[in-house]
């Protein structure tokens, strides 16, 4: 299971925490990541953990391995290919009706065989709704640790996966080590880790392996698919510029405000929790260590103090500007441009001016 690592680390066999791992896990090896794939779509977040497996895997000297899991067909091939364009070395491909939907039992039964039967010695899922599920129930049953929701990861001396993650309410960063099980597993939230560069490559080594399971001895069955009407409402995590209000604004009316800023440039806006738990947004919305983690070109953040909780979720974005009537404010600690001033009076002039100079007519005269 997972033990927080003590510096210094006492060294095996001096009575310290780490023992010798077992014999049976000395032949684990190689990284790999599972693909997600929903209704014939891949998450993101799998090409951003496919860059940062080939880091790990290249530090280590192993191979990189997507894991592709899916019915037969062509979405399921595509997602292989393009894993292999994001870094992957190779390919474990699982095909099969029954791993049409997402459903806990059959995913779970085919990636806990693929460990058992190939031992990767470091797995990676992405954070989301069906990562968190599945990475959950395979470390279970696999018996060995699982540090979710990471923001960092690396390898350490004696290669073993150090995976960092935010802690005791995200005021410490805590370095955590699954020393004496295999396979050292990990999530991390979608575009907290950087995209690769897709590089065309062609298909390499692909690993086909059956699924030993009927449909007949699965429990849960997918009767309807009934899309959520609101989730493609806010794309914050994925979204170019993002404009986001804090508590600095005031009242539930100066929303609005960060509303209207984010139209005229054709953002999405978001907020900082305190304001999600006024009822003034929706926590969709919320942008930081417990809601989105954003890596937009451009990030506003007005009114909001720049807390560490907050910082993590913003702090992979191109350009932060930040307003704020405190010049002390934390915020000024990591953003490129600052502006000390009061954001409900600035921020209806910085739309205008954003309307001004992004109209048609003036985008012409611009270009010309
Ligand atoms: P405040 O801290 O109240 O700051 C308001 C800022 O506005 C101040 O800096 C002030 O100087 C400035 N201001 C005041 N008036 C004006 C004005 N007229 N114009 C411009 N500036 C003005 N927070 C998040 O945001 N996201 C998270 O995901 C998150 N997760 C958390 C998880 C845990 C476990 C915990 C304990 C906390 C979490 N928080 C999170 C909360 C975080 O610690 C802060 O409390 C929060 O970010 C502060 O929000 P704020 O900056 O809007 O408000």
């Amino acid at each position: 299971m997972p033990e927080a690592k003590p510096a210094p680390r006492p060294a095996a066999g001096r009575g310290g925490m780490k023992k010798e791992l077992p014999d049976h896990f000395k032949a684990y090896r190689h990284v790999w990541v599972a693909v997600e794939m929903e209704r014939g779509i891949v998450h993101p977040v799998s090409f951003e953990l496919l860059g940062e497996g080939r880091k790990l895997a290249d530090k280590l000297g192993v191979e990189l391995a997507a894991v592709v899991m899916g019915p037969p067909g062509e979405a399921t091939r595509h997602a292989m290919a393009e894993a292999f364009c994001h870094g992957a070395d190779m390919a474990y491909l699982v095909e099969d009706d029954i791993l049409h939907d997402y459903r806990n039992e059959p995913y779970t039964r085919a990636l806990t065989d693929l460990v058992n039967a190939h031992k990767p010695e470091i797995l990676l899922l992405g954070a989301t709704t069906l990562g968190r599920d599945l990475a959950g129930s395979v470390a279970t049953t696999l018996k060995t640790g699982l540090t979710a929701d990471c923001t960092e990861l690396d390898v350490d001396d004696d290669k073993s996966l150090a995976a960092t993650r935010p802690t005791f309410g995200g005021s410490l960063l805590c370095t955590i080590y699954t020393l004496n099980f295999r396979p050292q597993m990990a999530t991390v939230r979608p575009r907290v880790m950087s995209m690769p560069e897709r590089v065309e490559r062609p298909v390499g080594k692909v690993v086909e392996v059956k699924l030993d399971l009927k449909e007949e001895s699965i429990i849960t069955k997918i009767l309807d698919f009934i899309p959520d009407a609101q989730s493609h409402k806010a794309n914050l995590a994925y979204a170019d510029v993002v404009v986001a209000g804090g508590m600095g604004l005031g009242a539930l009316e100066n929303m609005q405000l960060v509303k209207n800023l984010a139209a005229a440039l054709g953002a999405e806006y978001g907020c900082s929790r305190p304001v999600v738990q006024k009822g003034w947004m929706p926590a969709e919305r919320q942008v930081g260590q417990t809601g989105k983690t954003i890596r937009p070109k451009l990030y506003i953040a007005a009114g909001i103090s720049g807390a560490i909780q907050h910082r993590v979720g913003v702090e992979g974005a191109d350009l932060i500007v930040a307003i704020n009537t405190d010049p002390s404010a934390p915020i000024f600690d990591f953003a490129h441009v600052g502006l000390v001033t009061d954001a409900v009076r600035f921020l209806p002039a910085l739309t205008e001016a954003f309307k001004r100079r992004l109209s048609p007519h003036n985008r012409d005269k611009l270009a010309s």
